[in-house]
């Protein structure tokens, strides 16, 4: 791909769209013609705008990058997940992946389907036991950036059924969880959202997408404020600021005496329940006293707790528990009357934790440059 410096087309909204297209002397009426070739038929070439006049469609070339982001890889586990790797126009790498969690007793075709967006291309929160964090952060992701990554997302649905056109709403639940902390790209994430909501865009429902943050506690407030009805996921990952701030330096500037009075108010405000999301990293943060403390915490927020074992990071020391320790911790919230699931990690050969498939690649890259 040519670097650019257009803007996405698809990050525009249809407020957006009109007030550009009106400023330049086109009908209006245009911007929800030009939304329906984005999403509902989702071309990838202005030539096939066929209702729209041909200076128009210069002028739309002229301005906007219709493409950005560039399939090259996916990488499958198991049936079980499909990692996409894309390039960006200044050839940064980022990932979506689709997780199809089969049901008990049921086939694949009816399997639950999740996706899973970036927001940013590596992380500024440097989380000791994330790849995603290990280099940085190196940019933000535009809103068309982000959006697009469902389009390439619907494309890799065609692929595997070449009859029947894939539907963003046939997935079940889409989650902002990839490489990146969404907090930290505001803006951009909640332009990209809304998109994904409208009538006018992907049309999928916000009560099916669910956020996940590290702890920017002024942005959760801010978050608790928005039209959009999200739902909300906390990487908690310790139970006490002892044992957080080992691990997650975010938690200086906002410890668990600010973040979780901002995720109940979160909660109430909304009137849904949180998830607090727990890697068990062995001799980190798996020891009773830290489930006993999680416990309480997850009781009074009425949280849900979802215990995610610790996939290995290449480079990095940390090691998951044992079964037996996961299952012990896990009895500890359940009987403490907490909702609470154990995830049985799927597609762990195969670097499914975030930001890892990228981070290869980028390595290789570096070992081998292409001549391009
Ligand atoms: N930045 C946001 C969203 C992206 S991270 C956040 O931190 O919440 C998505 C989830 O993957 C987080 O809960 C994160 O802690 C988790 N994660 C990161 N590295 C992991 C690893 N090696 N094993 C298991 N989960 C990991
Ligand atoms: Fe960033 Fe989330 Fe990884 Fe922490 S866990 S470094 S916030 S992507």
């Amino acid at each position: 791909m040519m670097p650019t410096t257009k803007r996405a087309l698809h990050g525009e909204t249809l407020e957006s769209l009109t007030l550009l297209l009106t400023e330049h002397g086109h009908p209006a009426f245009r911007a929800r013609q030009i939304l329906d070739w984005l999403y509902k038929k989702r071309v990838s070439t202005w030539p096939e705008m066929t209702n729209l006049s041909v200076p128009l469609r210069q002028w739309l070339d002229e301005t906007f990058e219709l493409n950005p982001t560039a399939f090259v890889l996916t990488k499958q586990s198991e049936d079980v997940t499909d990692k996409l790797l894309l390039e960006l126009s200044d050839q940064a790498l980022i990932e979506t992946v689709i997780i199809r969690a089969p049901q008990l007793g049921v086939g694949q075709e009816n399997s639950r389907k999740t996706i899973c967006i970036s927001t940013q291309v590596g992380c500024a929160m440097g989380c000791k036991f994330c790849a995603s964090g290990l280099e940085g952060l190196k940019r933000n992701l535009s809103a068309g950036e982000i959006v697009h990554q469902l389009i390439q997302v619907c494309r890799q649905e065609d692929e595997r059924t070449p009859r029947a056109r894939a539907e963003l709403a046939s997935f079940d639940n889409l989650v902002v969880m990839g490489m990146g902390e969404p907090l930290h790209n505001y803006d951009a994430i909640i332009r990209a959202l809304t998109i994904l909501n409208a009538e006018w865009g992907l049309g999928f429902g916000a009560r099916r997408i669910t956020l996940s943050t590290s702890g920017l506690v002024p942005r959760i407030k801010q978050l608790a404020d928005e039209p959009l009805g999200l739902r909300l996921a906390i990487s908690l990952h310790g139970a006490t600021d002892e044992v957080r701030e080992q691990i997650m330096p975010v938690n200086k500037k906002w410890p668990l005496r600010e973040l979780l009075p901002a995720v109940k108010e979160f909660s109430e405000k909304k009137g849904r329940m949180v998830t607090l999301e727990f890697i068990l990293i062995e001799e980190i943060n798996d020891s009773l006293e830290q489930a006993e403390k999680l416990r309480d915490i997850a009781y009074d927020l009425h949280a849900h707790v979802n215990l995610i074992p610790y996939n290995t990071v290449e480079g990095l020391p940390w090691k998951r528990p044992s079964l037996t320790r996961q299952e012990k911790f896990a009895k500890i919230l359940f009987n403490g009357g907490v909702s609470v699931t154990l995830r049985r990690e799927k597609g762990h050969a195969i670097d499914a934790a975030c930001g890892q498939l990228r981070l290869k690649t980028e390595r290789a890259r570096e070992a081998a440059p292409s001549p391009a």
